[in-house]
């Protein structure tokens, strides 16, 4: 099945109850039980809900993997695979991740005596001087946020898989419309799927898919152990709206071409980072292992005055100033003082993230009401 029925038809089936063409909302907490422990496949909603079962199903077609599981959000996700580890275990990292996972690996997991490394993946050999016995998890986000760098990620599988430590991608950038990590060898795909894959800015929530069938029982262990599942009104929601990724994905990308074009010529511009431009330092690995360039990206102001980057965000009307991305509707951000704003300034402008950077979402909106927006609000 090609991805776009997938989007639609993956691992999905109307209800065998009714007949039902979208999986009902199963707003129960337990289920009845002829004797104990003779029941239909559900026990009690924090294990399993059908509702829920039909998402994650949806998940793990849509990855190309086997076995799907929804959390309710992105970060209960990432907790989730670190609990895999035990205190002593290593974990190296991306240094440009989403402020959140950083916040989790060194103000929550640190504690537990899991210890981090955060470098850039630009070659493979900081990648293996860094590799010892301890040595257990890769973490990686490519395209990364907000500064949209790419990392090959059959490379790092290859120095990974010598020494069989898992590799997981935080897939919530590129989805699995633009790139499947799990066909390059990645052993867990992360999401959140509070961005692209629910994609209407209504949900919270989080999504792993694996293809081991161990792992995934461990996985499953911890989601059940942990509890922090998502109800079944919310899968409901992220399932309807996985059915229209692919053509919000198309758009997303043609609108995002459209307006770093529009970018790169603006006096105003200093520089803008999307991994479609031929002049990305990653663009070469970016054209191998993704289909597009995806909708999110970042420039900086010319002159690189924080005040500057500010009123540009005040004054865009159609580009929301929020936190998140990945809906229909276009969104803006300052990194330094929203996303990023738990990273350290030194930390966080070494890998770019400078004072005058800003982040768009581009939505789906016509490419026209955008292009004019950029133009009033960069007239500073
Ligand atoms: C938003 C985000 C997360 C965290 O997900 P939540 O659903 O907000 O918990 C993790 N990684 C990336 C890349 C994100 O954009």
């Amino acid at each position: 099945m090609k991805f776009n029925t997938k989007t639609i038809h993956g691992n999905q089936q109307h209800d065998p109850a009714t007949g039902a063409v979208m999986p009902p909302i199963y707003q129960t907490s337990t289920y009845a039980q002829k004797s104990p422990g003779q029941h239909k496949g559900y026990e009690y909603s924090r294990t399993g809900n059908p509702t829920r079962s039909a998402l994650e199903n949806a998940f793990a077609s849509l990855e190309n993997g086997k076995y799907g599981l929804a959390f309710a959000s992105g970060l209960a996700a990432i907790d989730a695979v670190i609990k895999l580890l035990k205190p002593g275990d290593e974990v190296i990292a991306t240094n440009d991740l989403y402020g959140g996972t950083y916040r989790l690996f060194t103000k929550i997991f640190e504690n537990f005596g899991v210890k981090f490394h955060f470098i850039g993946f630009g070659d493979t050999q900081s990648l293996s001087a860094l590799i010892n016995d301890k040595t257990k998890l890769i973490w990686i986000e490519t395209p990364t946020n907000p500064m949209l760098n790419i990392i090959d990620i059959e490379a790092v599988v290859k120095t990974a898989k010598a020494t069989k430590i898992l590799v997981a991608v935080d897939n919530t950038f590129a989805t699995p419309y633009l790139q499947l990590p799990l066909n390059m060898g990645a052993d867990i795909v992360m999401h959140s799927a509070t961005k692209y894959l629910g994609g209407h800015s209504d949900v919270v929530m989080g999504a792993l898919v694996v293809r081991d069938k161990v792992l995934a029982e461990k996985l499953h262990f911890i989601q059940n152990a942990s509890g922090a599942i998502c109800g079944p009104q919310d899968s409901f929601l992220v399932l309807r709206g996985l059915k229209t990724l692919h053509v919000r994905m198309q758009r997303h990308c043609e609108n995002a071409t459209v307006i770093v074009d529009y970018l790169e010529r603006h006096p105003r511009v200093e520089k803008v980072f999307w991994p479609g431009l031929k002049t990305h330092p990653n663009h070469e690995i970016a054209k191998k292992q993704m289909k597009d360039f995806g909708g999110m990206l970042s420039f900086s102001t010319k002159g690189n005055r924080k005040a500057d980057a500010i009123k540009v965000v005040e004054n865009l009307k159609l580009f929301t100033l929020a936190e998140s991305l990945g809906g229909v509707e276009s969104l803006c951000g300052h990194p330094a003082s929203m996303t990023h704003a738990s990273i350290p300034k030194a930390v966080r402008e070494k890998t770019g993230v400078t004072d005058s950077l800003i982040r768009l979402s581009v939505g789906i909106e016509d490419i026209t009401d955008l292009i004019n927006d950029l133009k009033q609000a960069l007239k500073l």
